[in-house]
């Protein structure tokens, strides 16, 4: 590994709570009945997983508020504007796959900290730079999206290609 080589980074990832991954999600999060005034049955339909949630009690005042789900028919049941953040109402109780959902994994620049692209959770990249899409490309050849490491591997990758990841 080159020396140069910054240090491979936990690649930690931060919600901005800009609610663009919840804004489609409204036929997936399903409300199927209410059970009390901030009680819900759900059933999260991709996998078939019926849970409760309850509206936490921080954010029922913008719950109670459906202006937004009105004029947004596709989004989560469950989100509401608050300020200039989109806010999960049910950050609690919402589903596994959406406390774990990540919309970008690895932030990627070259070796002097100019930002190049990102890949976000499937694993895709988004990078207008053609260099790290050739090295992108090699590395998926390399490292098969189906092994459980992948993630880190191709960040390793991209690591020992001169690249900054975080
Ligand atoms: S996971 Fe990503 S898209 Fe979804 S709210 Fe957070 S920052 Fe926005
Ligand atoms: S339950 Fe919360 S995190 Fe999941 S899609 Fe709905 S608003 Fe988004």
């Amino acid at each position: 590994m080159q020396e140069n080589l910054h240090v491979l980074i936990s690649m930690t990832f931060t919600c901005r709570q800009c609610g663009t991954c919840c804004m489609y999600m409204g036929d997936y999060i399903a409300i199927e009945r209410q059970i009390g005034q901030f009680e819900f049955a759900c059933c999260s339909v991709s996998t078939d997983t019926h849970f409760l949630a309850s509206i936490d009690e921080d954010k029922r005042e913008i719950f109670s508020d459906t202006t937004f789900p009105d004029q947004h028919p596709s989004a989560c049941r469950f989100l509401r504007p608050d300020g200039n953040l989109l806010r999960c109402t049910i950050h609690r109780d919402s589903p596994v796959q959406c406390k774990f959902y990540r919309c970008v994994v690895i932030r990627v620049s070259d070796a002097a900290g100019n930002f190049l692209g990102t890949v976000t959770g499937t694993l895709a990249l988004h990078s207008d730079d053609a260099g790290l899409r050739l090295v992108w490309g090699e590395a998926k050849k390399h490292i098969p999206e189906s092994v459980p490491d992948a993630e880190e591997r191709l960040g390793r990758y991209l690591l020992e290609k001169g690249y900054r990841v975080e």
